[in-house]
């Protein structure tokens, strides 16, 4: 999967995305993320990037033309259309479900917005799917950017060492995980659970099965009843 990020601030994602797991993936070609300089497309004689809202109002709105261009430069690079999508706290929110859609999509490109947001026509001619990653807002697109990138490269094959690692967790099938636990067996005179230590395959799988229902059913109920509504 290719992943372009349209942004005023590409140096926010180095730190973020250019170590650990989603580093690794990179370099090992898994995943590639090209992060774009909005301010390079702008050709006016001031290089603007924003301006005021017409009608008024507090604060600065993004200008269509060179998020336009940025655009379509990324389409040309890449001989092809990437699905086109904008962190806004105005969009569905971010789910697994549709994490796991857009991950079978070839090449996507997200845009960050900033200050007010963005003029509306460029969003009504080019953004394919506005996502929000919750119900309050940010100053903006990047860390939304960030949480998405981070959820969405996990999922891509080849990143994590096995798919088990994603579809095992939480929220995958609809559930919250069962809880784990690691060495030593006895903390604080705590025991670690004695079928996790039985070596028995199938007791073990029956006993994550039942306490990730137990877990579900105690923390988030709404998801049992989210699953029921879809049988
Ligand atoms: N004026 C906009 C509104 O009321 O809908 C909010 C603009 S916000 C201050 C600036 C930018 O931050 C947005 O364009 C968007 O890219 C990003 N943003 C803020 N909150 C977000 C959220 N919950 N999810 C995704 N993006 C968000």
């Amino acid at each position: 999967m290719r992943i372009d990020i349209i942004t005023l601030f590409p140096e926010m994602f180095t730190p973020v995305l250019g170590d650990s797991i989603i580093g690794r993936a990179q370099k090992s070609g898994a995943l590639e993320i090209h992060c774009h300089q909005l301010r390079d497309y702008a050709f006016d004689k001031h290089r603007r990037v924003d301006d005021t809202p017409y009608g008024g109002g507090m604060g600065m709105l993004m200008k269509a033309e060179p998020i336009a261009l940025c655009f379509e430069d990324i389409c040309d690079k890449i001989g092809k259309r990437p699905h086109f999508v904008y962190m806004s706290p105005q969009g569905k929110t971010l789910t697994q479900q549709r994490l796991k859609e857009i991950a079978e999509i070839e090449n996507v490109c997200i845009l960050c917005g900033h200050y007010e947001g963005v003029d509306q026509r460029l969003l009504d001619e080019f953004i394919d799917e506005e996502i929000s990653i919750g119900d309050y807002v940010l100053t903006g697109g990047e860390l939304p950017a960030m949480v998405f990138t981070d959820a969405l490269s996990r999922m891509v094959p080849g990143v994590l060492s096995n798919n088990e690692c994603f579809t095992e967790e939480s929220h995958f099938n609809g559930l919250l995980e069962y809880p784990q636990y690691t060495k030593p067996s006895v903390w604080r005179g705590k025991e670690v659970p004695e079928v996790l230590l039985s070596g028995h395959h199938a007791n073990i799988a029956k006993w994550q099965k039942e306490k990730s229902l137990e877990v579900t059913r105690a923390k988030r109920p709404d998801l049992l009843e989210k699953i029921k509504e879809q049988q």
